[in-house]
């Protein structure tokens, strides 16, 4: 126990963590350009928040979230998604009162209580984004095109964007009518959860990964037939703004999305190489949850899309991630007096900015030499008592093996250019 992780979580080693560096900078950058700001909150919030936030019929809420009472007896819920942490917090610090919209981003780990597999961790982390205070569905839009430029970018250009529109609470009393008049037939070939789904929130039924209930569903009315002109409408608003930044997508009238609290735009980004957990992106519009967590009456639309999903989508794809490079100088020496040099002249170079490494391990100069071939160094230096003496050192270009004569102090000088 003391040297094994808990199941379902993950180290990452620095063998892979230069990968989430370079996603997450990745996605920072995208965020900057379109001007989303970061937000933190804490790992942990009220479970009520996510009891509210999340809803009661959820898998989140009904068997994932991890819920303690902590030691003066409150009842607290690890971060379980990002969206409405970041709602309690617009609401907690005002940001309502100000200049609208509001957007937001943020790379945090999540938790969930879940059968651990590829792709499905207990710990995994998100990339979400998230716009308050806008109806329009360019909005929408914009939240998606910030997924699908992130997806460009990175070289994934055969997922699939699949799009719904969930409705609002008045065209899905007439929809959920219709839904469970039909799921009542079927009711014996249903699973466990969804005889439970259908009592409380049928449209959970249609998220079902279950293969019985999938064949169910496969022929159960569909949200898009029941849509009231407000819905349809931005439906047709979201289509259009899609089409003109040329994107493909797939209406998919299955999409729900795992949280209760959506309305209109539901989406998925899937990747078909990751098999049955292939969701890489999925978000939509939540335009009662700021409301019903007790803000103002105020629109929001948003996406999570899991990081170690979109790293194995990668990998699956053959997709490589720059190594980061080598230092730009290692710098060998000979003796103590050379030793206390190297190390405060190390220091000094890397203050202004070049990546310098030097040996801790008392290795012999040749050892030292391919030490600094194994960390793939661009340039050596040996410092010996001869060199402190001139003040001069040969300069070596690692992967030509060409030496040059400089003065010490314009090693620096050399290098950067
Ligand atoms: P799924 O249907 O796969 O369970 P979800 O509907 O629970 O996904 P969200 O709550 O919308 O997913 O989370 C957003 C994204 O976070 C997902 O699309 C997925 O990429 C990722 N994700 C969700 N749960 C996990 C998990 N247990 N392990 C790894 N990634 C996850
Ligand atoms: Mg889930």
């Amino acid at each position: 126990m003391l040297t094994k992780a808990p199941r379902g979580t993950k180290d990452v080693l620095p063998s892979e963590s230069y990968k989430w560096q370079y996603v997450e900078n990745l996605m920072r950058g995208i965020c900057e350009f379109y001007g989303y700001k970061e937000i933190r909150t804490p790992g942990f919030e009220h479970t009520e928040l996510f009891l509210r936030g999340v809803g009661e019929s959820t898998d989140i809420v009904r068997k994932e979230m991890y819920t303690f009472n902590d030691r003066s007896g409150r009842s607290i819920t690890l971060k379980a998604e990002g969206t409405s942490p970041a709602v309690r917090a617009f609401i907690e610090h005002g940001l309502y009162a100000e200049t609208q919209p509001t957007k937001l981003y943020y790379i945090t780990p999540v938790y969930r209580y879940e059968k651990p597999q590829a792709g499905r961790l207990r710990e995994h982390h998100q990339f979400g984004v998230e716009i308050f205070g806008a109806k329009s569905a360019s909005a929408d839009a914009e939240v998606i095109s910030i997924a699908m430029t992130l997806l460009k970018k990175l070289g994934l250009n055969n997922l699939e964007l699949r799009i719904n529109s969930v409705g609002c609470p008045v065209c899905r009393k007439n929809y959920n009518r219709a839904l469970k008049e039909f799921l009542g037939q079927h009711l014996d070939e249903l699973c466990d959860d969804c005889k439970v789904r259908y009592e409380v929130n049928p449209m959970r039924v249609l998220d079902c990964k279950v293969e019985s209930c999938k064949r169910v569903t496969k022929e159960a009315p569909l949200i898009t037939d029941y849509l009231c002109d407000d819905c349809r409408n931005h439906f047709e608003e979201l289509k259009k703004y899609l089409d003109a930044l040329g994107y493909e997508y797939i209406v998919d009238p299955r999409i729900v999305r795992g949280l209760d609290y959506y309305t209109k735009t539901a989406f998925e980004i899937i990747s078909k190489d990751i098999g049955a957990q292939g969701t890489v992106c999925g978000g939509g519009r939540y335009d009662g949850l700021i409301e019903e967590i007790g803000g103002p009456s105020m629109p929001g639309v948003g996406f999570g899309m899991g990081i170690e999903r979109l790293l194995l989508t990668l990998e699956q794809n053959g997709i490589e991630i720059p190594k980061p490079e080598g230092p730009d100088l290692f710098i060998a020496y000979i003796g103590d007096e050379a030793k206390l040099f190297t190390f405060t002249f190390a220091n000094k170079l890397r203050f202004n900015g070049l990546k310098v490494e030097i040996d801790h391990m008392e290795r012999s100069l040749k050892a030292q030499m391919k030490y600094a071939n194994k960390l793939n160094a661009k340039f050596a230096v040996v410092i010996g008592e001869e060199e402190l003496e001139s003040k001069k050192v040969k300069l070596k270009n690692m992967a030509t093996g060409e030496e040059t004569e400089i003065l010490i102090d314009e090693i620096e000088k050399a290098i950067k250019n």
